[in-house]
């Protein structure tokens, strides 16, 4: 048998300008998997919209040589208030690609009427009965993380916090 390639994986991300990195292009679906998950790693860096995997088949002219495998859509982790929320549009799963959050969201995987949300830096585990209050589950836990961030550096930051609004205040003299 001849090992001719005959269909390639090809993951990609999309960037907020709308501007398309392409992430390369593998012989297996595994490896493009792979690659794309190496990469979401880096969407603190970067703001990054959505990213998909497709397959494409050689020499097949038009666009049935083209099958979206999965495609993710990229929101800010209602935990961590960064933009490394990925979101599988079309079997709804979760997570943060943050470091240090990973946030997550999925279908139970014994009752599918049961969405499942989690934290693993304080091991929080909800079970919920919809999608939307998974989300507001995980939104409540990042107000309270905030709450207790903002009481933690109140003491050192206020001060210059009210400072900077002060100048800003200050009429133009010139
Ligand atoms: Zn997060």
């Amino acid at each position: 048998m001849d090992e001719t390639i005959s269909r390639v994986y090809v993951p990609s991300v999309v960037e907020e300008d709308g501007n398309t990195l392409g992430l390369g292009c593998f012989s297996s679906e595994e490896v493009a998997w792979q690659v794309l998950r190496a990469f979401l790693k880096k969407s603190e860096q970067m703001l990054l919209t959505k990213c998909s995997v497709v397959v494409w088949d050689i020499d097949i002219v038009g666009e049935e040589a083209m099958t979206v495998l999965s495609s993710m859509e990229c929101k800010d982790c209602p935990v961590c208030s960064r933009r490394t929320f990925w979101i599988d549009v079309d079997n709804f799963s979760a997570l943060c690609h943050g470091t240090a959050c990973s946030a997550w969201i999925e279908e139970n995987t014994v009752d599918p009427e049961i969405i499942d949300c989690g934290w693993p830096a304080i091991r929080f585990l909800k079970q919920n009965k919809s999608i939307d209050e998974a989300v507001e589950a995980l939104f409540k836990l990042g107000d309270k993380l905030k709450s207790a961030g903002v009481e933690r550096m109140a003491n050192e930051k206020a001060e210059n916090l009210i400072s900077e609004n002060a100048d800003e205040d200050k009429p133009q003299t010139t």
